[in-house]
């Protein structure tokens, strides 16, 4: 028997599940398969550091709008998160700094720092309750068919059989979709991976988001709903990698210290680490006949300026509004004509976002003296031109 639907979604990360949510609401009946089991670990809010998850996100005002219209930030806003209305750059090694804040454009925050774990059990409840929406857990894809120019057709891995109009690959940056239909990337790793942890302070982070960039790559403290705890992302080249991740947890939290060189709140102790590789990948096309790619399936970025989660949920925004509008008026929204829209109005702002991420890491990571005297000289002039850091402090909030 064939399961039909009008939209197949492959993923249920956080990519996915906005996208199920954002189509039910204009009517599409929608089937999500997710290769995991269904998570089950409700927030803690006692568990010492150990209790937070180590994947957060930041979020901007774009990316909550998104998640207000599905009816899903109010749960989150309910649970845990933490508002920034503040952010400290600087450079580890000269004396070049930039702070910006919401102020700057008269804004309330710059955004919110929210838990995965919480991002995505607000979007599983929202999406269990609503009856345009059927949830498949433990079951990866297996294979892809497309058996007429009407419908493609995916297999699991159990045999079930399912078949829409259109496909999404929500399946993140190792995505089978873009694998099994042979979408071309370009792709290369960053010789970097990322420690994460949650760290407690001794002093508040005052709602403010603090990164330096550091010759082995750049760390940031991202502030949590506890005034003195944070969540750090350390991206740090693989020939540092070992040395650091086999400190003992008293020389870890010494080399925070070290590395942060009093320019942000003292660190006194840290949580469980763990540790991902870093990749940038960027499908050459988002989209086939009958088949679309989102997020991190899409484009996969360093994690340096906390962007990808929003890039894909700018995504999420625009193939909902083409698809909508499709199927509204009664047009085939599967068809490439529909699905090159998306493309269009999506790659460019990507594609912009990874540059200025590569330029970033390649500026930053770079030993060479002129390019350190003209960053720290860029950073000093940034931080005294007022309209320039509104323009920072708005693209924060984009
Ligand atoms: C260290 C680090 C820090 C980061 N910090 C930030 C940040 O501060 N802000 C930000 O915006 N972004 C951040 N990011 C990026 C962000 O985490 C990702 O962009 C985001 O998680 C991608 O979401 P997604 O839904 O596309 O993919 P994923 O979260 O990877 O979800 C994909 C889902 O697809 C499922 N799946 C995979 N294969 C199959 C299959 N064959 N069949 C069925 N299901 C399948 C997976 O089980 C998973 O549930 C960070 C990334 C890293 C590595």
């Amino acid at each position: 028997m064939t399961h039909e639907s009008d939209v197949i979604i492959v993923g249920a990360g956080i990519a996915g599940l906005s996208l199920a949510a954002s189509l039910s609401r204009q009517g599409l009946q929608v089937v999500v398969l997710e290769a995991a089991n269904s998570p089950n670990a409700p927030v803690n809010v006692d568990g010492g550091l150990s209790g937070w998850d180590r994947r957060v996100s930041a979020l901007t005002p774009a990316s909550s709008a998104l998640l207000s219209a599905i009816d899903v930030w109010p749960d989150i806003l309910n649970q845990r998160s933490a508002s920034y209305d503040q952010m400290h750059v600087w450079d580890g090694d000269g004396t070049g700094e930039i702070t910006f804040s919401a102020n700057d454009v008269g804004a309330r925050e710059l955004g919110r720092i929210v838990e995965n774990r919480v991002t995505v059990d607000a979007l599983l409840k929202r999406v269990e309750r609503d009856r345009h929406i059927t949830l498949s857990w433990q079951d990866p894809i297996a294979a892809i068919k497309c058996p007429n120019e009407q419908a493609v057709e995916v297999v699991t891995e159990s045999g079930k059989q399912y078949a829409a109009p259109l496909l999404v690959g929500a399946d993140g940056v190792r995505s089978t979709v873009r694998k099994q239909l042979g979408f071309k990337v370009r792709e290369w790793s960053y010789e970097q991976s990322a420690i994460v942890a949650t760290i407690a302070l001794e002093q508040t982070h005052s709602d403010t988001c603090y990164q330096v960039f550091l010759d082995s790559g750049p760390l940031a403290l991202l502030p949590l709903a506890e005034p003195h705890v944070c969540s750090i992302v350390w991206s740090l080249d693989e020939a540092q990698l070992s040395a650091f991740e086999s400190l003992s947890d008293a020389d870890f939290v010494a080399a925070l210290n070290r590395a942060l060189n009093g320019q942000a709140p003292k660190v006194s102790a840290v949580g469980p680490r763990a540790v991902f590789p870093l990749n940038q990948c960027h499908a050459v096309d988002y989209v086939q006949p009958r088949v679309a790619l989102i997020a991190d399936a899409a484009h996969a970025i360093h994690p340096l300026a906390g962007q990808g989660i929003n890039l894909g949920l700018a995504d999420v925004a625009v193939l909902a509004d083409e698809v909508g509008r499709a199927f509204c008026a009664d047009l085939d929204w599967g068809e490439l004509a529909v699905l090159n829209r998306y493309q269009r109005r999506r790659k460019s702002d990507n594609l912009a976002m990874m540059a200025m991420m590569e330029g970033f890491k390649r500026g930053f990571g770079s030993q060479h003296p002129a390019l350190r005297v003209l960053r720290n000289m860029g950073l000093k002039w940034v931080d005294g031109t007022v309209p320039l850091k509104r323009w920072l402090a708005a693209q924060a909030l984009s």
